[in-house]
């Protein structure tokens, strides 16, 4: 009996990790974390089926239920987080209440400004990240993971390095990242909900999964940000050198004694709300586009920016928005979903960040796999601003695009197998450009490096051309296309 209900505990957890969710493509309806598909909507858990599946289970040969069973431990480890953190959103989450949350965000952002000049939220998200991924992929590694110290409350980095090594990590996609609050106290924090996903190999079984979780972020008051150079990745803040750092926080590069958020921000709390199972095989489900009809969310600062963003270039804010739309957002958006619909992913990596070419191109990848083709032969209706952002170091313009066209699945000899070929069908996305300032360049160049002028064909993974030896894709040399956000996603 007592076996028994441990095997029911078991399986009741096991229930509650359990979630298919959508998959991810530009111009989806379920976009690459939207379509309610990461929270709990697919969940089994709650659901009144919770009693059949569970028989199910018992019958299950172990080569299905031992993974699954797996998925239980990795859960509990997962979910390991810091139990002080008393954050909590005081909203429910209508669409009055996340617009006016992406506005107190905004009004904190420029208040954190004031403090320090070179904060910038581009190169922040940039940082953490780098941060994450390097969290996770160190999985295996506790010394390496070790050498992460100064960035992390040492409570919570203990947690997971005494952990033995049960699994290994890879293929980490960061599909969200949003500031949902900052606080502006003696010290100042950042807390930012991270969406991903990512292969987890356990005794030698590899299987893909989500994670939503916020994370915490801590600096003292009084820091400046560093430069670029230091926010692109982890490294010291004081040398700059890639983060190697010892058990007691020293630089083995320089030497210098880095204090958790002295100089650097650092993670103080995380906490996970969802982790589950994703199954690729969801690629052929079709869901109701959902916020398509909702109003466009505008930055609160949009028009002081717009004429911020004038006298910077001399330039009236109506011309420039008409050559932006004319140079850039039409050829980049008509040669993103050219690159999907081929599977070429290569051919727009000189046009998109790191990290929004790395998560597109796990899916191109999976469709290959299953043989499938993504066709979308799509056309911009229309574009909107909605937001400008200047500080320091980068310039970003989002627009919320909407297009329509057709959007269908065909197997390997060409035949249909979800979508629909024959009707168009309508959505929105907000894309968000980015360029370092001082750039003054306002057209992209679809077939060359914008640093040397020599063909894109050599730019790996990292970014960097080849004839060159730039990285070009940090907007160092010409606008990027750094985030693509579902309509009922962005919070601006
Ligand atoms: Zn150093
Ligand atoms: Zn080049």
């Amino acid at each position: 009996m007592i076996q028994r209900s441990k095997k029911i505990i078991l399986l009741t957890l096991l229930l509650i990790a359990f979630a298919f969710v959508a998959m991810a493509r530009p111009g989806g309806g379920h976009g690459y974390s939207g379509g309610g598909s990461w929270g709990g909507g697919g969940s089994f858990g709650g659901g009144g089926d919770g009693g059949s599946v569970l028989w199910l289970l018992y019958l299950l040969p172990p080569e299905i239920s031992i993974p699954l069973i797996i998925i239980v431990v990795l859960y509990g480890i997962f979910r390991r987080q810091r139990p002080a953190e008393n954050f909590t959103m005081v909203s429910t989450p209508t669409y009055t209440n996340f617009i006016n949350s992406s506005m107190a965000v905004a009004r904190e952002i420029s208040q954190l400004k004031a403090l320090d000049h070179n904060f910038s939220r581009v190169l922040f998200l940039d940082f953490v990240s780098s941060l994450y991924m390097k969290f996770y992929e160190y999985q295996d590694n506790k010394k390496m993971l070790k050498t992460l110290n100064p960035f992390f409350d040492k409570q919570l980095l203990d947690r997971f390095l005494q952990d033995p090594v049960r699994f290994t990590i890879k293929e980490i996609v960061i599909g969200g990242m949003n500031i949902e609050r900052i606080t502006l106290g003696e010290k100042v924090r950042i807390h930012l909900r991270i969406k991903s996903n990512m292969t987890i190999v356990a005794n030698g079984r590899p299987m893909r999964y989500i994670i939503d979780e916020r994370w915490t972020l801590e600096r003292d008051r009084d820091v400046l940000s560093p430069g670029p150079e230091k926010m692109h990745t982890v490294t010291c803040p004081a040398c700059g050198a890639p983060a190697d750092f010892n058990d007691a926080g020293y630089c083995s590069h320089c030497g210098t004694l880095i204090v958790p958020g002295k100089k650097q921000w650092y993670v103080v709390a995380r906490k996970v709300f969802d982790f589950s199972i994703h199954s690729t095989q969801s690629m052929l489900t079709y869901a109701q586009e959902r916020g398509t009809s909702l109003p466009t969310v505008y930055d609160p600062y949009l028009q002081a920016k717009k004429d911020q963003f004038s006298s910077i270039h001399g330039i009236s804010w109506a011309a420039y928005e008409q050559r932006f739309v004319q140079q850039i957002v039409r050829p980049v958006f008509g040669e993103v979903y050219k690159a999907w619909s081929g599977l070429q992913w290569n051919r727009v990596r000189h046009l998109l960040s790191d990290r929004l070419w790395e998560s597109y191109r796990f899916w191109i990848e999976a469709y290959k796999d299953h043989g499938y083709r993504n066709i979308l032969d799509v056309h911009i209706e229309r574009v909107e601003v909605a937001k400008v952002e200047i500080d320091r170091f980068y310039e970003s313009i989002t627009v919320r695009i909407y297009a329509q066209g057709l959007d269908y699945i065909i197997d390997k000899n060409g035949k249909v197998v979800a979508g629909n070929s024959r009707s168009p069908r309508r959505f929105s996305e907000y894309w968000t450009f980015i360029r370092r300032s001082g750039v003054e360049k306002d057209q992209i160049d679809m077939k060359h490096c914008p640093a040397c002028g020599a063909p894109a064909d050599r730019i790996g993974q990292s970014g960097v051309c080849e004839y060159c030896g730039n990285k070009i894709t940090w907007g160092d040399f010409s606008w990027i296309l750094a985030i693509i956000t579902q309509d009922e996603e962005y919070r601006g």
